[in-house]
């Protein structure tokens, strides 16, 4: 696997990073549900979180590709960039949109790490994958907004001192469309915090600091409004590609670290007087994978340069996140499958792996979702929903 990659010298440091941070660390993070801290603080220390974010704002303004080429990277030495990757893109909306008093405020502190904006408010447990049908609301009150309402599997939400949340400010039956009357604020949470707001964790399958949150009677001034309010939910749409690129960056480092490790163990372990990796029934898998993996990190790399071009690829970054996230899967699955009961085994993090890459399935958009918007907005069939 040691084709040309762009942006070597990049690549090269995170690895180095990266080897500070072996499967013990991880395992104990995810025996422990806890926050990988050492890990995320020393992404920051390097620079690599505020990489997206312009020189003028304190940012190394690195194009999309960089961000990618880290992620992958990470994921590749058997690390989870999960904890802290919205730490590099969720500041898109307050870039492209928010006043140049917002960039000014926010930017150079979530560029530095000074200032954590990596949660992100959309999902509700009774609207789901439906966005518009969502029900949080805030109702304006001379020069603030009232927020009531829930979020759910709101991710690193107690790492954060910063909220984007999507509600709604005009009812869904009062606008001509239902994409209308949705507005995006910038929350400080630290302000709100025990008072109109309540942060409970959900424990999941794989470490992953998500959460549950509710705004009673939730206080946020009306200069944390992002851009024209009714117009947010255009703003969260318009972030969808970027994060659609870095998460298929991230399965693309999955499927490369269970495929290497799936090709040495089945080099090294001998059963039947050979190495098992002699035997078609295990090579094929992998063998497979790897193709699976190779053409989408090629639809991956179409779409970063249709996105560093000034394009809007949402048809390549679709494809991208439902390819990579299918190729980490069936490398998982062959990763596991290669070790046999020694898979399950916790010391060999395939298991931890197997469970961390299984959420691109679902999130952040689930594989049918993407079908969906194939269907409809390239191949031109009616809308399902
Ligand atoms: C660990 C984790 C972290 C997350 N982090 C965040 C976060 O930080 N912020 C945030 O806002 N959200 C977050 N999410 C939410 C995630 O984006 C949603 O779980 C996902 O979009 C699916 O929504 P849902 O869970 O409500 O499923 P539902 O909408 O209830 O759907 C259930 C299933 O039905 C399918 N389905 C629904 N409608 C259709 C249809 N019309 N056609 C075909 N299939 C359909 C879905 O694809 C899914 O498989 C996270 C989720 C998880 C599990």
């Amino acid at each position: 696997m040691n084709y040309e990659l762009d942006h070597q010298d990049i690549r090269e440091s995170v690895v180095r990073l990266c080897a500070d941070f072996p499967g013990e660390y991880w395992r104990k993070c995810d025996r422990e549900q806890a926050y990988p801290t050492e890990f995320v603080q020393a992404l920051t220390d390097a620079g690599y979180l505020g990489a997206l974010i312009p020189e003028d704002y304190g940012g190394s303004g690195l194009p999309i590709s960089a961000a990618a080429a880290v992620l992958e990277e990470v994921h590749r030495a058997g690390c989870n960039a999960a904890a802290c990757h919205a730490q590099m893109y969720t500041m898109g909306t307050v870039l492209r949109h928010g006043s140049e008093a917002q960039k000014q405020k926010y930017l150079p502190g979530i560029a530095e790490g000074s200032l954590r904006l990596q949660a992100f408010g959309v999902t509700e447990p009774t609207s789901g994958t439906d966005t518009t049908a969502l029900r949080t609301t805030a109702r304006r009150d001379g020069d603030r907004y009232i927020v009531n309402g829930q979020k759910i599997w709101t991710s690193r939400a107690e790492h954060s001192d910063l909220l984007l949340l999507l509600c709604r400010t005009t009812p869904r039956d009062q606008v001509a469309k239902k994409t209308d009357g949705l507005s995006v604020f910038l929350v400080d949470m630290r302000e709100v915090l025990g008072k109109s707001l309540t942060i409970r964790p959900i424990r999941t399958m794989m470490n992953h600091a998500t959460t549950e949150v509710f705004f009673d009677d939730m206080p946020v001034p009306a200069g944390n409004l992002i851009g024209e309010e009714g117009k947010g939910f255009r703003y969260i749409l318009g972030g969808m590609n970027a994060e659609r690129i870095l998460v298929a960056s991230e399965c693309i480092g999955d499927a490369k670290w269970f495929i290497e490790k799936a090709s040495s163990y089945a080099q090294e372990r001998s059963v039947f007087g050979r190495p098992i990796g002699q035997n078609q029934g295990i090579q094929f898998p992998i063998a497979k994978a790897y193709g699976q993996m190779r053409s989408a990190e090629l639809m991956l790399r179409e779409a970063i340069r249709l996105f560093e071009d000034g394009h809007n690829p949402g048809e390549e970054a679709n494809l991208a996140k439902l390819l990579a996230a299918d190729a980490s899967w069936a490398a998982g699955e062959a990763c596991l499958q290669t070790h046999g009961g020694f898979g399950f085994a916790e010391e060999y993090d395939v298991e931890r792996k197997f469970r961390e890459t299984r959420l691109y399935q679902v999130a952040p958009i689930s594989t049918n979702l993407i079908l969906s918007y194939v269907a409809e907005h390239v191949l031109g069939m009616p809308r399902s929903y």
